[in-house]
């Protein structure tokens, strides 16, 4: 049974405590205003995102990853997603540059974080804590805390991880969930979907930003992800 339909994944209820996340060939762009479907983009995403969590739990970081399944699907630990996006961002680009007079590719030292509250019909809005404790999304201060400092680490440990690999993270977005037991884990995906990669060398753009801004070579480029950090 279908547990949730995303833009670019499904949750389908699995074995006992998990679920089956299938990520799909749909590409959206604008809180799904601009839609496209392209052929292997899902399995490229399963793998690369696969290869990620795999990076992340052996740095020690707690997710609802279980397996991958080729092509296209995750097994994951059952979670309730917390309803907030955490952002962080090592230099400026995108929508931060309609937001605060920060110049295109400036660097944050430290690395930005911020919080939006998942909802498409209020086009994910940021928020402070404040908001997001009378929003219900989360406990209390410390858990906004907790879902920082992690954040802080994954963003260490890839962007250390993607160097090597000849990319920089320019920034990414992450979900978080809660198991039976109230266990804060690290779920949904880390894709070109959800961050910003760009080749150290050149600059060129290896993320949906491709198709965001009509760059074309969509899955040329997440091909190229892939290959580079041996998913
Ligand atoms: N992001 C995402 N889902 C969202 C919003 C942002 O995965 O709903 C990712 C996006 O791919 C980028 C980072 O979070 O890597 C920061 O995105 P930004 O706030 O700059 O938004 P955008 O410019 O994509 O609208």
């Amino acid at each position: 049974m279908e547990v949730y339909k995303g833009k670019a994944k499904s949750v389908i209820e699995g074995d006992g405590d998990t679920y089956v996340m299938e990520f799909r060939n749909d590409l959206t762009a604008g809180d799904g205003a601009k839609k496209a479907s392209k052929e292997g983009k899902g399995a490229l995403n399963a793998e690369i995102s696969a290869k990620f969590f795999e990076v992340l739990i052996d740095a020690g970081i707690d997710t609802h990853f279980i397996r991958f399944e080729p092509p296209t699907k995750h097994i994951v630990k059952r979670v309730k997603i917390i309803p907030l996006e955490v952002i962080c961002r090592n230099i400026a680009t995108g929508s931060i540059l309609k937001r605060y007079p920060f110049t295109q590719g400036q660097k944050f030292n430290p690395p930005l974080v911020e919080m939006g509250y998942k909802d498409d019909a209020y086009h994910d809005p940021f928020l402070n804590d404040a908001v997001a404790l009378a929003l219900g999304a989360a406990r209390d201060v410390a858990e906004l805390d907790k879902l920082r400092e992690i954040t802080l680490k994954v963003n260490s440990i890839l962007s250390k991880f993607l160097l090597e690999k000849g990319i920089t993270l320019v920034d990414f977005k992450l979900e978080f969930g809660r198991d039976k037991d109230g266990n804060l884990l690290l779920a949904d995906e880390v894709t070109p979907d959800t961050c910003r990669f760009w080749d150290v060398e050149t600059g060129e753009i290896m993320d949906k930003d491709r198709f965001r801004q009509d760059l074309g070579d969509v899955r040329e480029f997440y091909r190229e992800v892939k290959r580079r950090i041996g998913a």
